[in-house]
């Protein structure tokens, strides 16, 4: 099979982390007998300094003309004084709008291995974690209409039926391919939109009888999170309750180094990238954890390519690589191996058999 995906390393630790991802799926794409067509483009503050713009029209039209996206990370303090009309994270939002991605996935992982930086008692963890939040990405409060007046300011959200229908129809699929457990979390109990949202779900549920679905009120979700989390497999939610509960639901986990995103649309086609940003204060150091991306470059692969296998041994490289001892800084404890950015990519591709 040909992967056609198009690198966007970025700034500070981005061409770090990107660099050993992709060394790792050329190791898996070599075992699997894959093509790897990688085409590296500008975005960000290193677009802003080559080009004076954070995405160059090339940029999203070779992304468009792609199978998939992975993404590093972009902005740093460098950039801190342009314009807002083309700061670096114009790109981000750039990219997201100009490839139509209206459905965000945030795995919330913990790793048995690194058990010791959750933050909630050791039994509620018992295990390991793995949660799925299924975001929509791209209404909601975040893009109704807003103002101010003498008496005070107002945001509004709404939602169209069809927005609803098509974040539902991925949750459904993605529970589905995991435990066929799926709560939708919303706030029907007061706003309409979440009215709609609710009876919205259950109509679609009529599509995929084997998938179990409960409902939950976002402020009993947000307790429930950090009560007992092992309850929940897949998270269904709209824009701004999946923007605050994805972030409670990656706390619970430790660390931010270790947690991938994906931003989907209809089709196939997705981006992939770490959920942290750009970490300027470690950058070019050999210090930055690349797990993320290289988890990210797993999503990658199950989701816009359909290749589950590879993607699986990806995942548990990353799990042997932790369970061997290695850890870079930010998530090293005592009796740890430390390592920097290179030789834990070296680490995870030596794991891959
Ligand atoms: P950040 O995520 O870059 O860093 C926060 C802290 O976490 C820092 O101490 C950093 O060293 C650490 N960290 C982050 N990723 C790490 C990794 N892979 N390994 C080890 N440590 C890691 O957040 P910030 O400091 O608020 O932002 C820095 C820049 O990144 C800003 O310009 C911001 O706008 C940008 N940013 C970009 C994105 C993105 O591209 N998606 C997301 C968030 C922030």
């Amino acid at each position: 099979m040909e992967l056609r995906i198009a690198l966007v390393p970025g700034d500070g630790i981005g061409p770090d982390i990107v660099a050993q991802a992709v060394r790792v799926l050329e190791k898996v794409a070599a075992k699997g007998g894959h093509t790897l067509r990688l085409k590296s483009l500008l975005a960000g503050g290193a677009a802003i300094d080559e080009k004076g713009i954070p995405l160059p029209d090339e940029t999203l039209e070779e992304a468009r003309a792609s199978d998939a996206v992975l993404l590093g990370a972009v902005g740093g303090p460098k950039w801190d004084a342009v314009p807002s009309s083309i700061r670096p994270e114009k790109a981000l939002l750039g990219l997201r709008g100009g490839l139509g991605l209206f459905c965000n996935l945030r795995p919330a992982m913990l790793y048995s291995q690194l058990a010791g930086a959750c933050p909630l008692r050791r039994e509620l963890v018992e295990g390991g974690l793995d949660i799925m939040v299924v975001r929509e990405l791209t209404g909601g409060i975040y893009f109704g209409k807003r103002g101010r007046n003498d008496e005070g300011a107002f945001d509004t959200m709404s939602y169209k039926k069809t927005e609803i229908e098509r974040i539902a129809r991925k949750a459904f699929e993605i529970a589905q391919r995991r435990s066929c457990h799926l709560t939708s979390v919303d706030k029907a109990n007061i706003l309409e939109t979440s009215r709609l949202w609710r009876a919205t779900v259950e109509e679609v549920k009529a599509d995929y009888p084997d998938v179990r679905v409960d409902h939950l009120y976002v402020d009993n979700a947000a307790m429930q999170l950090v009560r007992n989390p092992k309850q929940f497999d897949v998270i269904l939610t709209e824009n701004m309750f999946g923007d605050i509960l994805s972030d409670e639901a990656s706390m619970v986990t430790g660390s931010i180094g270790m947690l991938p995103s994906a931003s989907l649309r209809s089709d196939s086609f997705g981006m992939y990238e770490p959920i942290h940003g750009s970490a300027p204060d470690i950058a070019g150091q050999d210090k930055a954890n690349p797990l993320a991306t290289i988890l990210s470059a797993a999503m990658m692969l199950r989701y816009s390519f359909n290749l589950t296998s590879e993607a699986d041994e990806i995942e548990q490289a990353v799990e042997k690589t932790l369970a061997e001892g290695w850890r870079t800084a930010d998530i090293w404890s005592e009796g740890m191996k430390l390592c920097g950015t290179a030789a834990m990519g070296q680490a995870v591709c030596d794991a891959i058999k």
